[in-house]
């Protein structure tokens, strides 16, 4: 029911992720009364820590500080005491990149080939935010070339989505920079620069009745009143219905959340015995297997750590990261052959423990991160904008040129709150 006075908060964010977290830091450095409510029993959202058998220090979800020039994670770890490596540089350029293929280093050739090839989609992607149209990405890539499965796996890697269903231009609005870590987890970081918040744990949001400032929310732990609300949950969450709003969103809204899909990115962790691999054998993989390295047939890409714990990365977008979670035994059963291909059979009997994401099942975002349908990259503008000054939106699907990150998710939280606090005056 639509109550008239009685605004408990002036302000409910809706999930208590990377967005919602920066959005009551703000508003907490106001004095604006307000709440979380967060439908998991903990912060962090898509920041997810592995469980202790494996190892609380792993990433199930995000891990890369990405453009960590400007990256606000930067400044929070150091706060917070959090060391962070900062010394990778671009750890996914091609440059740097370890090439194998069936076992054995790829020819300089062909490395070379890659490089430049490399090279004209970046020509061509920086030249395609000046052009009308939008298409798709996987228009700038040379399907004809020996190399294409390589480009392929990588950008369905980094989209958790095929290139041909990805928007150009959304793609193109996305900086490079350099890529920095934290051993010690990401998901451990977020969760103490989250701490002490006032979060309403295990209530999820199932309806949101509202007027122009005035809002009811009903949830699985109660009713909740509010004169503005902030909803920062996923576009899988959004598109699946799973919060009635009343009255329902406007047209524009809905088409919104549904032209930027969730993509799906997995993750398969893998943990070695101490010394299986040593400081040399850190860094990105790209490992192809086929007849010949212009014919290569399938490609893995994974990263080795050797702290805080020998450890392999293994990652899957697109089709390949559904396959892992509703096959998971036939992929496992393709990384040990890579494994043994690549670093001999051996390695094999070094495995300690493995653990395995699937996102696309998540509950709490049904999916990993946003990306744009071809010709729907300015959809990002139309899910950000607030209705009535009443409802407002943040999360890394709203951010234009740093969606699908974690740093785009902050950036998101703070532009929300800032747009809040004014109308709160009104
Ligand atoms: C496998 C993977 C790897 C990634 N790697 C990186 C990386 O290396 N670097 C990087 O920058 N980014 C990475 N990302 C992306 C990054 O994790 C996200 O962009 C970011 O965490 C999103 O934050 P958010 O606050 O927008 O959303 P979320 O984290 O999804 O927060 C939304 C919150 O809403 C809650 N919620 C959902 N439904 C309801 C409801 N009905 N009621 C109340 N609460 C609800 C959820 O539980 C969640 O806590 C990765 C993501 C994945 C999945």
């Amino acid at each position: 029911m639509l109550t008239h006075n009685n605004f408990n908060h002036e302000v409910i964010i809706v999930g208590a992720g990377i967005a919602g977290i920066a959005a009551s830091k703000i508003l907490t450095k106001k004095d604006i009364p307000h709440i979380i409510l967060e439908a998991s029993n903990r912060v962090g959202g898509r920041a997810k820590k592995a469980p202790d058998h494996f190892g609380s220090w792993f990433d199930i979800g995000c891990s890369y500080l990405h453009e960590g020039e400007i990256n606000p994670f930067v400044g929070i770890s150091q706060s917070l005491n959090t060391p962070v490596k900062t010394n990778m540089g671009d750890q996914f350029s091609l440059e740097k990149t370890k090439f194998l293929i069936n076992g054995l280093c790829l020819s300089k050739e062909a490395r070379k080939s890659i490089l430049e090839e490399e090279q004209i989609f970046k020509d061509k992607l920086s030249k395609a935010k000046h052009y009308p149209s939008d298409k798709a990405l996987s228009s700038y890539l040379n399907m004809t070339s020996s190399y294409f499965p390589i480009f392929s796996n990588l950008l369905t890697g980094l989209n958790g989505v095929e290139p041909n269903l990805v928007s150009l231009k959304d793609f193109a609005s996305v900086k490079e920079g350099q890529d920095f870590i934290i051993e010690s987890g990401m998901a451990n970081l977020i969760e103490k620069w989250g701490s002490n918040l006032t979060v309403k744990f295990n209530t999820a949001v199932k309806k949101v009745s509202w007027t122009e400032n005035r809002v009811h929310i009903e949830t699985t732990n109660g009713g909740f009143n509010s004169k503005k609300l902030l909803i920062t949950v996923s576009n899988g969450i959004l598109s699946s219905n799973q919060i009635n709003f009343l009255p329902e969103l406007p047209d524009y809204k809905i088409a919104a959340i549904r032209n930027l899909p969730m993509a799906t990115l997995n993750k398969v962790g893998l943990c070695f015995r101490d010394g299986t691999f040593q400081k040399n054998h850190e860094g990105w993989y790209v490992v192809c297997s086929g007849p010949s390295e212009t014919s290569i047939s399938s490609v893995m890409s994974f990263e080795i750590r050797t702290k805080p714990k020998n450890h392999m990365i293994i990652f899957f977008g697109g089709k390949e990261a559904k396959e892992l979670e509703l096959s998971p035994k036939k992929v496992l059963k393709r990384i040990r052959l890579m494994l043994s291909n690549t670093f001999g059979h051996e390695v094999l009997e070094r495995i300690t423990k493995s653990i395995t994401s699937s996102w696309g099942l998540d509950e709490y975002s049904l999916g990993s991160y946003s990306y744009g349908l071809p010709g729907k990259n300015k959809d990002r503008d139309l899910l950000r904008k607030s209705i009535d000054d009443t409802l407002f939106f943040a999360g890394e699907a709203t951010e234009k040129y740093h969606y699908g990150t974690c740093h785009g998710a902050y950036f998101s939280g703070v532009r929300a709150a800032k747009e809040i606090i004014p109308k709160l005056k009104l």
